[in-house]
């Protein structure tokens, strides 16, 4: 395959939030002195020379951006204070924008106020959209009808139905897209799909244990985390903190799950469980939130130095949603009901909705295309550029 130069990638990665590469002179300290630099000893030298030459193709048809768990390591060690960690957190954020078939990615990344703005009309939609469901359903007989409501009244129950289902299926599509397009970049050098044919099924199913155990264990994270041996107590280290978060979205997806079905009448066997389940979960979520937070604002490791208004227009989100959720279940339990409950719910549920909506878009795409990387690693996919 023709190798195509692009002279702005340099340029464009910089923008999110890259060290000066100028000064790279690839010594090769970075890749000697990463904890995950395997064999062929390139990585994470390979992505800063791809972005550096303008390799476009190559840097998109790398999985290795996601090979790297920030530990800053290479970053500490450069003597050109190149900084190649966060360059490889850069090259994370330009996949996700090039993996992106909307290219709203890119744009949130490069423009704070085009983030403002986008999350705004989202969040703003779907509230409209929202408060005609409640309108629908007392048009319904199913539920109370707040007078402040009844500007809503004339969209018809089963067309805010179907943009719903609409809502739930598009956030599919994009999934889907996502990892479909993350997935033909990656093998595109390699001959596309058509690749995967050399593996065997033996191949597969090693690569399937090895992705399962490593999400289980985090294990390349802990490797990351221990050498040099962290200064951190363990309960604030990336790979505790990043647990707690991880198991905290997935006790919340499973409890709201359950709540789905209590929903549509399966009843208390699922609510006495969905509900002490969501409550940990959320726990555990803001714990793990409020450290990265903590971090952040003291700049305390190498992954915490660079925050992009990305990482905290997220961090934010996700603390407003966790905490609104704990709101609502209190005003629930004490059977508040008002302006004030109706405004928190409505924050909650549109957040929550939002959340979902730009999935892809943001940091937390790294929990789609990480896995699919690494998969390919452990499948032994032959690397860009060699
Ligand atoms: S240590 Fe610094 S100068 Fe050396 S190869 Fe890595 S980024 Fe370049
Ligand atoms: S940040 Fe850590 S894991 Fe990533 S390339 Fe540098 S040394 Fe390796």
């Amino acid at each position: 395959m023709a190798t195509k130069v692009d002279p702005q990638i340099s340029q464009r990665v910089r923008e999110l939030g890259a060290g000066d590469l100028n000064q790279c002179y690839h010594c090769g300290t970075c890749t000697a002195i990463c904890p995950l630099s395997e064999g062929d000893a390139s990585f994470p030298r390979r992505v800063l020379r791809n972005i550096q030459l303008g390799l476009g193709d190559r840097l998109v048809a790398s999985p290795e951006p996601w090979l790297c768990y920030y530990c800053g390591e290479c970053s500490d060690s450069c003597p050109q204070k190149a900084d190649p960690g966060e360059t490889m957190a850069a090259a994370r954020r330009y996949l996700i924008s090039k993996y992106d078939p909307s290219g709203l990615a890119g744009l949130m990344y490069r423009s704070p106020a085009f983030l403002v703005f986008f999350t705004l009309l989202l969040g703003a939609l779907l509230a409209f959209f929202h408060l005609s469901i409640h309108v629908g359903k007392h048009a319904a007989g199913e539920a109370p009808f707040p007078s402040h409501w009844a500007a809503f009244a004339w969209i018809p129950y089963e067309t805010i139905h179907l943009v719903g289902l609409a809502v739930g299926g598009l956030m599919i599509l994009v999934v889907f897209a996502g990892l479909f397009n993350a997935a033909r970049l990656m093998l595109k050098a390699h001959g596309g799909f058509a690749a995967l044919r050399r593996y065997k099924v033996a191949d597969y199913r090693r690569a399937t244990m090895q992705l399962a155990h490593e999400i289980a264990t985090m294990k390349r994270q802990g490797d990351c985390e221990s050498d040099p041996p962290s200064s951190e107590p363990w309960y604030v280290q990336p790979r505790f903190t990043h647990g707690t978060i991880l198991a905290g979205f997935v006790m919340l997806l499973i409890a709201t799950t359950l709540d789905f079905f209590f929903v549509f009448g399966l009843k208390m066997q699922f609510y006495a469980v969905a509900r002490p389940l969501g409550i940990a979960g959320g726990l555990v979520m803001l714990y793990g939130l409020l450290v990265y937070a903590w971090k952040r604002m003291r700049r305390a490791t190498a992954n915490t130095k660079t925050t992009t208004p990305a990482d905290i227009w997220l961090l934010f989100f996700l603390i407003v949603l966790d905490v609104t959720g704990f709101a609502l279940l209190v005003i629930t339990a004490a059977g508040w009901k008002g302006v004030a409950s109706d405004v928190i719910l409505l924050v909650h549920s549109v957040m929550a909705m939002e959340f979902v909506l730009m999935f892809t878009l943001t940091k937390i795409a790294h929990a789609l295309y990480r896995p699919l990387a690494l998969f390919l690693h452990f499948l032994n996919a032959p690397k860009a550029g060699t």
